[in-house]
């Protein structure tokens, strides 16, 4: 196994203020087509429902958000985007959401069981939030493969500048601990840029994933949303982000890092700028298009426009003009 470089390694490179990117980048890269070569994975996410008990403050789907329209797609629209995206070259489908009461055990174990009797040769994954360990267990047992859960940032004192006191990092660091130990390929991330976030910060962060070693790291710009009680801080740079994304490919050379939608929000080329600072996932989207503006995490989101398959076919030119090539297996981590 490629070894990464150490946390005291990643910490002076983050404290260096001119630290030349370019090269950071390039490292980053030699590394990933070392072991990934020059694919990029992808992924169809499916965002399924709107609705959520949490309170999150920069998030634009939070509960008290009376301004957003609520949806949530039924087992067989979600079965409808799966077969589009299987046609499409689809090997994983990504269920995301906000915690929602109405996706029980019951209706969210239908849902992956219906998914994994009719592809069999693809991945479910799950990003809906916190749930017990005996939820989680039903879910992996009902076949969902991975799941996804940014940590959003390993300190309690900043965990809890950004979350309601019904919230806690204790309970969600416990989530992440629980799906790794039910077998589950896991995901953990943060937001770069979100308010309050200090370098120290980030070095918790990053300090966290050695613990955790996930296979999958998402990080990307945290984004301002006017419905929301960070309506006047900043959003986060495109600077800051390539910079861990290169430092996290450095650290995890085996991890599936993902250059996700926010990136693309902040900068036109985000996406492609990503993957050559060391990505190798992309999500298009592949909810109907007439819910998708409605999962408004943060402002000014893109792909909201368009039919699954032009924004597949979108990706796989930016993903070539980059210089890497869509892959569509399953895409398991490489450890
Ligand atoms: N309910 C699920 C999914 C949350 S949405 C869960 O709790 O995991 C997926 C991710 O979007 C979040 O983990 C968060 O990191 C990110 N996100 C939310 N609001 C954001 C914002 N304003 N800017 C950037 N990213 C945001």
């Amino acid at each position: 196994m490629h070894k990464g470089i150490s946390i005291d390694d990643a910490v002076k490179i983050l404290n260096t203020a001119d630290y030349n990117d370019k090269e950071l980048y390039e490292r980053a890269d030699k590394v990933r087509r070392e072991v990934y070569g020059d694919a990029v994975y992808i992924r169809g996410l499916i965002e399924f429902t709107n609705y959520c008990k949490n309170d999150c403050y920069y998030c634009g789907i939070r509960k008290s958000n009376g301004f957003a329209t609520r949806y949530r797609l039924t087992s067989d629209d979600i079965f409808e985007c799966a077969k589009e995206g299987y046609k499409l070259g689809f090997r994983t489908f990504v269920l995301q959401g906000g915690e929602d009461g109405y996706f029980t055990d019951k209706v969210m174990c239908g849902i992956v069981s219906r998914l994994k009797e009719n592809f069999p040769d693809c991945a479910v994954t799950l990003s809906i939030g916190e749930r017990s360990k005996d939820s989680y267990k039903a879910l992996f047992d009902a076949g969902a493969d991975r799941y996804l859960l940014r940590h959003e940032t390993a300190e309690a004192e900043h965990y809890n500048k950004l979350h309601p006191e019904s919230m806690s990092l204790e309970n969600r660091k416990r989530c992440l601990f629980n799906l790794k130990e039910i077998g589950y390929q896991v995901g953990s991330g943060f937001m770069v840029g979100s308010p309050y976030q200090t370098i120290d910060n980030i070095i918790s962060d990053l300090k966290f994933l050695t613990e955790l070693e996930p296979d999958m790291i998402g990080i990307g710009p945290y984004i301002v949303h006017d419905k929301t009680p960070f309506k006047d801080f900043k959003s986060g740079t495109l600077e800051q982000t390539l910079r861990l994304i290169s430092i996290l490919r450095l650290m995890f050379p085996y991890a599936l890092i993902p250059s996700t939608t926010a990136l693309g929000t902040i900068h036109p080329k985000g996406r492609e700028l990503g993957l050559k600072a060391g990505a190798n996932v992309v999500m298009p989207n592949l909810s109907p298009v007439g819910v998708r503006g409605l999962y408004d995490l943060y402002k000014d989101k893109i792909c909201t426009g368009e039919e699954a398959a032009q924004c597949r076919g979108c990706l796989e030119r930016r993903v070539e003009t980059a210089g890497y090539r869509i892959v569509t297996d399953i895409g398991n981590v490489k450890k």
